[in-house]
């Protein structure tokens, strides 16, 4: 595994476009769940019926006091939590100026909270609020502690910038991460097994335009023996630091 992950890490070293792309296995080290997989985690919700009921547009439309309660758990959960291992080491490379930018899944803006700078947020952020009438959009901050449900100026009810299925993907960070796969010279892909569309084409769009696919994953994926060039298995919390370790010894060394 050290050998694959100096290898991994001298092409980092060695490219000038590096884009991450991560899902929500990076954030469980957190201790935040993967929203649609873990909903058992969700006080008061049943697994079983949780994408009908919480996790849809037609749910948030007939009952929106019903989704905020589960909006408001997880918005509860977020505030405790901070960025961990993974989520720097990504913002470490960020700083060394190998990783031009990060597609993330995920909606808890943890990767900016580590300093990542360039993030799509390909699924929105749970803490951006917009409301689906007048599309007027507010951070959290600016209502928590008033009405839940929290009421748009305009009198319709406020929803983050998440989909719910039976919502629209968002246009602008979609084509944004488009450009970027098909710039990509290495694309580091990191706790994320690519089963959700229609962001899971990303690293195939990257692979596509000749990029090299660096895979973070505890087990294989839908990419690992598609497009993957360096499968390195593991924890992204021990993976990620280790390779940014090798990546610096690299650059420390100079262009070879
Ligand atoms: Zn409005």
């Amino acid at each position: 595994m050290q050998d694959l992950i100096k290898q991994a890490a001298e092409v980092i070293a060695g490219s000038r476009v590096v884009i991450g792309y991560t899902g929500a296995g990076i954030s469980t080290e957190s201790g935040i769940p993967d929203f649609r997989t873990m909903g058992e985690f969700w006080e008061g919700f049943d697994p079983a019926t949780f994408e009908v009921e919480i996790d849809s547009r037609e749910a948030f439309e007939r009952d929106p006091a019903k989704v905020w309660r589960f909006f408001s758990q997880a918005l509860g959960l977020m505030e405790q939590v901070g960025p961990n291992r993974g989520h720097r080491a990504l913002a470490r490379l960020g700083q060394l100026g190998r990783m031009a930018a990060i597609i993330t899944q995920n909606v808890d803006g943890l990767h900016q909270a580590a300093g990542s700078e360039n993030v799509i947020e390909f699924h929105g952020n749970m803490r951006q609020l917009h409301c689906l009438k007048c599309r007027a959009r507010y951070r959290w901050e600016e209502v928590k502690g008033g009405p839940i449900p929290p009421p748009c100026r305009c009198g319709y009810t406020l929803k983050p910038t998440i989909p719910l299925f039976g919502d629209h993907v968002d246009i602008e960070a979609a084509s944004a991460s488009e450009v970027l796969a098909a710039n990509a010279q290495v694309m580091l892909v990191a706790c994320t097994h690519g089963d959700i569309a229609p962001v899971n084409r990303v690293p195939l769009i990257a692979k596509e335009y000749g990029a090299l696919i660096i895979e973070v994953n505890r087990t294989k994926s839908l990419y690992t023996d598609r497009i993957t060039d360096y499968f390195l298995r593991g924890e992204a919390g021990e993976i990620l630091p280790s390779l940014v370790e090798e990546v610096e010894k690299n650059l420390a060394a100079g262009p070879s």
